[in-house]
């Protein structure tokens, strides 16, 4: 398996198509090899676009939202930084790529010690590892110039707060199970914050002093179940072993964005208008082909004695044309039409007009002079009266037809 090539591909469908654009998290991501983060068998997983189970009930985040984090974080090269919650340590070795020096502290010794030796294989000697609480920070090493916390806390951790420098950022998951608002708090003065909400996120909880206890609802809290997981390694057998705390029996819930960030829902935005402003337009060319004056907004009615061209849709209180046109006859030639049709529209003009006009059997006839030389044509002007779909009928000699019409109200 070429791992450069899918590494490559995870960064351009996962990351920069999602909005992810630093520059040193962008290189990071290509540099540090994923695959030696998950557990040994599970390679092939490793540049999925989710979490994937790293043993103790934890999970390795899925790499779009290790790089949102960092890319909030705004990591400078000389900075020194914090994270809470080692797990696998590909955050910190992501960070160790960009950073000077990091700060990663795992409650799980096993995580702890493994996450050390593969920062030793590889190289990355800018990292320190420490077991403990990381909900209290690493004091001694204060201050940071950015903490990312990897797991959801109720709220901020004031040890955290404290431990940041001026200008420091601090990126983590607040909330319970299924409520989490991935938060950016901004040291600005001595005791100044400003807080930024990146969106919606789903992580596992931050287990200490100053966050989650084991007794805490966020334990019985419904987390999402193990389906969730069916598709990707998660469910790997080694996600719950032995000699776990009571707490980490559960399932681990997976991270992820859930609400999107800016950069997805501005392009929604406009994926949404392109859309409306695609279907008006369609909406716009049918009617101009259907509505009135439009080429299928006529229908000519074949008959013996000649044709009539009839309006068929039309717009409330408009002029409209109807042309009658005669065969040549040596014999006076009749229109007729009847009541519906007069309810319809009403007769403003005929040109040239008519010689006589009668009523007979309920419909009104209009009387034109024979002319055996060639056809003629007759035009009447019209106004329509209702709106709706309308039926009436027009008759050229004892032929009658029956038409529809939809005058748009
Ligand atoms: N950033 C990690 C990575 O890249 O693999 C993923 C971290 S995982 C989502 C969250 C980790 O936080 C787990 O390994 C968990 O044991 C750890 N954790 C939870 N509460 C902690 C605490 N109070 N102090 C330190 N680590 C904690």
């Amino acid at each position: 398996m070429d791992m450069t090539r899918i590494r490559d591909r995870m960064v351009e469908h996962q990351l920069t198509r999602r909005g992810i654009g630093d520059r040193s998290v962008i290189e990071a991501m290509r540099t540090v090899p994923r695959e030696k983060f998950v557990a040994p068998g599970f390679e092939e997983y490793a540049y999925d676009d989710a979490p994937l189970s790293i043993g103790e009930g934890q999970t390795i985040s899925q790499p779009f939202i290790v790089a949102l984090m960092l890319e909030k974080a705004d990591l400078k090269a000389g900075d020194k930084v914090l994270e809470v919650g080692t797990g696998s340590g590909y955050a910190s070795a992501l960070m160790s790529r960009i950073a000077r020096q990091i700060y990663s502290i795992e409650r799980h010794e096993r995580l702890a010690l493994q996450a050390r030796e593969r920062f030793e294989t590889l190289g990355y000697h800018n990292i320190d590892v420490r077991v403990g609480d990381g909900s209290k920070g690493w004091p001694e090493a204060a201050p940071f110039d950015a903490i990312v916390v990897s797991a959801a806390a109720p709220e901020v951790p004031s040890a955290l707060k404290e431990q940041l420098d001026i200008g420091g950022r601090l990126i983590i998951p607040v909330g319970r199970s299924q409520e989490q608002r991935l938060k950016r708090v901004m040291r600005t003065g001595p005791a100044a914050f400003e807080e930024d909400d990146l969106g919606g996120v789903v992580f596992v909880p931050l287990i200490g002093e100053d966050a989650w206890t084991a007794a805490h609802p966020m334990y019985t809290a419904t987390a999402p179940s193990a389906g969730t997981f069916a598709s990707g390694p998660a469910s790997l057998p080694n996600a719950q072993e032995k000699g776990m705390e009571t707490t980490d029996k559960l399932p681990a819930l997976p991270e992820g964005v859930l609400d999107h960030t800016e950069f997805q829902q501005r392009f929604w935005a406009v994926q949404r208008l392109s859309w409306i402003m695609f279907t008006l337009l369609l909406a716009t060319c049918l009617l101009g082909l259907l509505g009135r004056g439009g080429p299928f907004s006529r229908q000519t009615l074949l008959l013996s004695d000649g044709s009539v061209d009839f309006p068929i849709i039309s717009r409330w209180n408009a002029p409209e044309d109807m042309t009658v046109n005669f065969t040549a006859s040596s014999e006076d030639r009749v229109f007729t039409v009847d009541a519906a049709f007069l309810q319809t529209f009403s007769v403003q003009g005929i040109d040239p007009p008519q010689k006589a006009t009668f009523a007979r059997e309920g419909r009104i006839g209009y009387v034109f002079p024979a002319d055996p030389t060639g056809p003629t044509q007759i035009v009447f002007r019209l106004q329509t009266q209702l709106a709706g779909a309308r039926r009436a009928s027009i008759g050229l000699g004892g032929e009658v037809r029956s038409q529809s019409t939809f005058i748009f109200p």
